[in-house]
């Protein structure tokens, strides 16, 4: 049997570019709904200076929130070592941090230069393994940069085998402004999983339409680990042109009809996504799945 999981990303990715605030409180209704309909790892918020997106400022009683969800593994953000240590301070189990595989996006984004970013990664590993912390680390921009224009290979793959070293528990490569073709996937996660025997995460945007071609190519690379937002919510303010990231509800019904389980329910899921549409009301939600429902010929991989 193969599974999959599919990670909710619409609380941070999602809720990032948003002009609608969500209170603290209907977050936590989100990610308890998001667990009920069968989502094992949802990421929650991001420990960010609360002046540069004040959207997060509640993160640490997000996380406290959150912690008390059971069979649950709620996910941090953190882009430099003072985040990580507010995470952790906060009760966060599970962190990732992020590293600009662009220069000119590192720049805009956290102010460093992809290599001061990594260099901070150990400094991060260890204050995680000392709290009990699990660790992962993503690559943003990984398949170009809106900025800079083509991210060679070899930066990404680079990034992959420090952070590998470093031990991140999992590496995720993230098409933060939707550049990624098929050919790119399979191209970048084969070269990955040549350098690291972590579990390797992908993220794309659905920008120009590719994000589940993309799915299908990471998958079969051997990807089993998908960043997703409900109804596409989501992009980010420092990359410019990036739009929602791939439909969490169309993630999760492709890798199903493909006989990938993700224990998900789809009529919970569908019923959430309808649910946060009123939470936002501004926000233009994506996604073909809740418009159309599944096919009356469809069955779902985790209950066959
Ligand atoms: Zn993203």
């Amino acid at each position: 049997m193969t599974t999959a999981c599919v990670r909710e990303v619409g609380l941070r990715d999602g809720l990032q570019l948003a002009a609608s605030r969500l209170d603290t409180d209907t977050k936590l209704d989100w990610i308890r709904q998001q667990a009920a309909a069968g989502f094992r790892e949802i990421e929650i918020t991001s420990f960010v200076p609360p002046s540069l997106l004040p959207q997060f400022s509640d993160a640490a009683e997000v996380v406290a929130g959150a912690n008390a969800v059971a069979d649950l593994t709620s996910v941090s953000l953190v882009l430099n070592v003072k985040g990580a240590d507010r995470a952790i301070a906060a009760g966060a189990r599970h962190i990732t941090y992020v590293v600009s595989a662009s220069e000119a996006h590192s720049q805009s984004n956290v102010r460093c230069s992809t290599q001061e970013a990594l260099d901070r990664f150990p400094i991060v590993m260890a204050l995680a393994r000392d709290a009990g912390v699990f660790a992962g680390a993503a690559i943003s921009t990984a398949f170009g940069c809106s900025l800079q224009g083509a991210v060679p290979d070899q930066q990404v793959l680079s990034l992959v085998s420090s952070l590998s070293e470093y031990g991140a528990g999992e590496i995720t490569l993230a098409d933060t402004v939707g550049f990624a073709s098929p050919r790119d996937v399979t191209r970048l996660f084969r070269g990955a999983a040549e350098r690291t025997e972590r579990p390797l995460g992908a993220h794309f945007h659905d920008t120009r339409g590719l994000g589940l071609a993309n799915v299908v190519a990471a998958l079969d690379t051997g990807v089993r680990h998908f960043d997703a937002s409900l109804g596409g919510l989501g992009g980010c303010p420092f990359a410019p042109g990036a739009s929602g990231n791939i439909a969490t509800e169309d993630c999760v019904y492709l890798l199903e009809s493909l006989g990938v389980h993700t224990g998900v329910s789809i009529d919970a899921m569908i019923a959430l996504r309808q649910q946060l549409a009123v939470w936002l009301p501004d926000e233009a939600l994506t996604g073909k799945l809740a418009l159309a429902g599944p096919a009356r010929t469809f069955s779902t991989a985790s209950v066959a």
